[in-house]
């Protein structure tokens, strides 16, 4: 499968299919200090190749045929789903194949573009980032391509909530040092009021960053900062409470698709695998060959697929 993954137990949506739109390298208009994508190159302008249509949705539209073992279908991609041109074709097909919810991933730096606002109404979630609502923050976390304008963007975040028909869970990725700074935070809740969406979710560096030096903020920071957004924030849930999965059949090329896409520890592997011993196995498999390699990040372990591998 070449554009499909999982379904993955996700921090926020139970079993998600995963529908990467751009899966070949790293595509986005940001270069954000915790992508754990690693360092990429910024475009701004739409890709020069995008995979065709109807090729992923034919993906899905197979797999949803002989499947109903899970929850939503997330359209992501190796970077800003929104940048694939035809991503309002893909969206509006993939609603007409399952009942299941469809769920949009964004950066939001899209969004001041009324196409991209139009094709996301129609969605039942859409999950978009805004890390920081001044320039100086914004420029120092997300380091966007110098055309994207934050005031355009959180214009076009309140704009697409006002006009969209499902939820819009609008996530912050808190940095210490950064972003949980007083005038960066009064900034935030300042852009979250005239943006109003249903759910404020924040999370922290939590796999391994771009940058190393792109630390997580405290546990009790994070809720005192929580306190601060007031009611419709929240933390959002780790991994591992999610629930369990039955056992399947481990192959290599299933965690290495998985692996290629993000980093998860073994922890992770297992429950995404089902609990029993062959995920652990087949991981120091690849480790010893040297087709995964092991990252370390806030006292956990993680696993990632080396390039030339992928
Ligand atoms: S917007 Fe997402 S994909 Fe793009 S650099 Fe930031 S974290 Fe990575």
């Amino acid at each position: 499968m070449k554009y499909i993954f999982g379904p993955v137990p996700s921090r926020r949506l139970g079993y998600s299919l995963g529908v990467d739109v751009l899966p070949s390298q790293k595509t986005c208009n940001m270069n954000c200090i915790y992508c754990e994508l690693g360092r990429g190159h910024k475009t701004f302008s739409r890709p020069s190749y995008c995979p065709p249509a109807e090729d992923i949705i034919f993906e899905v539209e197979n797999y949803c045929v002989k499947n109903r073992d899970f929850d939503c279908v997330t359209v992501t991609a190796s970077g800003e789903p929104t940048l694939h041109e035809d991503l309002p074709t893909i969206l509006s097909n993939i609603k007409k194949l399952t009942s299941k919810p469809l769920v949009v991933l964004t950066n939001s730096s899209t969004l001041s573009k009324n196409s991209i606002r139009k094709a996301l109404e129609q969605v039942d979630l859409v999950l978009p980032s805004l890390d920081a609502a001044t320039v100086k923050g914004f420029r120092s976390i997300n380091r966007p391509h110098p055309d994207l304008d934050i005031e355009r963007i959180i214009e076009g975040l309140s704009n697409l909530r006002k006009t969209m028909r499902g939820q819009m869970w609008l996530e912050i990725l808190l940095v210490s040092g950064m972003n949980d700074t007083t005038k960066e935070l009064y900034a935030l809740k300042d852009a979250l009021s005239r943006i109003a969406p249903h759910k404020i979710q924040l999370n922290t560096v939590a796999r391994p960053p771009a940058e190393s030096w792109a630390r997580p903020v405290p546990s009790s920071r994070l809720k005192e900062i929580c306190k601060f957004f007031g009611k419709s924030a929240e933390i959002v849930i780790d991994f591992h409470t999610q629930m369990q999965r039955a056992n399947k059949i481990i192959l290599e090329s299933e965690i290495m698709d998985t692996l290629k896409r993000r980093p998860l520890s073994l922890e992770d592997l297992r429950v995404l695998f089902g609990m029993y011993d062959g995920t652990e196995t087949v991981l120091r498999r690849l480790l010893n060959n040297g087709i995964v390699q092991e990252r370390h990040v806030k006292g956990r372990t993680f696993f990632v697929a080396i390039n030339e591998h992928v």
